[in-house]
């Protein structure tokens, strides 16, 4: 899709599940009609960051990148195993990817790249964090030094009394006066959290903290507030029948009319690993099996409960985020992922557009 044609500009800073650290969930999300550049030189406020596992040394890393012509951050993962494929392989939607998006940032030479990164994030509007879990907020925590004005962090209520009771409670790290933290209340439609972005908050299930206790995260059904395209990101999330839950039916339920009227750009969604042998445990995330689980009720919702002809979900854009790194010798699990996916894709003939994000790309939707 061309800059034009789009809602949104998402942007991938980091988008491992870990175990390895640096490049951990953080994404900002504006309306694609504002360049980067222009957000930085009127001091426009409309980028959102949208978790936080990395932050401004991505940011600057990344505008290093367009200086020197290199690609340290969009080839991340192939430093990492030795089976990778080209950045094109892991989309199929390539029209969606643009590999520079600090490019005309990054020509404001007067400005060393962490100068411009920081300048970046004092472009955001607010912070969203889908749950507290430290792969999701670090660079927010790391990062907070470099704030020069106050800073909104939006989340359910479990997220930010988590983040104020036991990360800036002082001692794990200082409590600042400039962060201020903020309720987003779920089925509140249309919260506006920027001039142009507004958001309506689900609780998802992520596993348990005890025998009787589900540990919940978030998804966040964005809407730019000009053309009204919808953007639908999750936290980490397992299946309801992992949890035994109906709280993916709920948001499906909710977002099936905005698909069946084009609104909906894109679903971003995690898929930790390949599908496990039976009775391992998934610890509150989804498999290729899972996800395509979760999208075959999407389909049928469109289908039974909405009446759409055939294949609803056509030509979606479904991006996968959270993929956990592993170290055995099928290497790259990015590709077993994917392949996974391709193949359930193509077997129920859903015709889904899958993506798998990589880290330094901005995906226009
Ligand atoms: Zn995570
Ligand atoms: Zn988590």
């Amino acid at each position: 899709m061309s800059v034009n044609a789009s809602t949104f500009e998402f942007t991938v800073l980091g988008c491992s599940g870990g175990p390895v650290a640096g490049k951990t969930c953080a994404f900002l999300l504006k309306p694609s009609s504002i360049p980067f550049e222009q957000a930085l030189e009127n001091e426009v406020d409309c980028i959102l960051a949208l978790d936080a596992g990395a932050g401004v040394e991505t940011i600057a890393e990344m505008i290093t990148d367009c200086r020197k012509n290199t690609a340290s951050v969009s080839s991340y993962f192939s430093q990492l195993y030795n089976n990778t494929e080209d950045l094109n392989y892991y989309s199929d939607n390539i029209g969606l990817m643009n590999p520079h998006p600090f490019e005309a940032v990054s020509k404001i030479s007067a400005k060393s790249s962490l100068q411009l990164a920081k300048g970046i994030l004092n472009c955001m509007s607010a912070y969203i964090i889908t749950h507290p879990h430290l792969d999701h907020v670090l660079g927010l925590v790391i990062n907070s030094p470099c704030f020069t004005r106050q800073t909104p962090i939006y989340g359910t209520q479990q997220t930010i009394d988590n983040l104020k009771n036991h990360i800036f409670n002082g001692k794990v790290w200082p409590t600042l006066s400039y962060l201020s933290f903020n309720y987003l209340q779920p089925c509140t439609e249309n919260f506006s959290v920027t001039e142009s972005i507004a958001v309506e908050t689900f609780h998802v299930s992520h596993g348990i903290t005890s025998s009787t206790e589900l540990y919940k995260s978030s998804a966040f059904l964005f809407t730019e507030t000009n053309d009204k395209g919808k953007l639908l990101f999750f936290g980490d999330v397992e299946s309801d029948l992992s949890s035994n839950t109906k709280y993916n039916q709920h948001i499906w339920l909710k977002v099936a009319d905005h698909i069946l009227t084009n609104k909906l750009k894109a679903i971003v969604i995690e898929c930790s690993s390949v599908d496990k042998k039976p009775g391992q445990p998934l610890f509150g995330h989804m498999t290729p099996t899972n996800l395509i689980s979760e999208l075959l009720n999407l389909q049928n919702i469109c289908l039974e409960k909405k009446k759409a002809t055939r294949h609803p979900l056509a030509g979606l854009n479904v991006l996968i985020i959270h993929v956990k790194e592993t170290f055995d010798h099928l290497g790259d699990p990015r590709k077993q992922v994917l392949e996974s996916l391709r193949r359930w894709n193509q077997k129920y003939d859903l015709r889904i557009n899958f993506t798998i994000c990589m880290p330094g790309i901005s995906y226009f939707i």
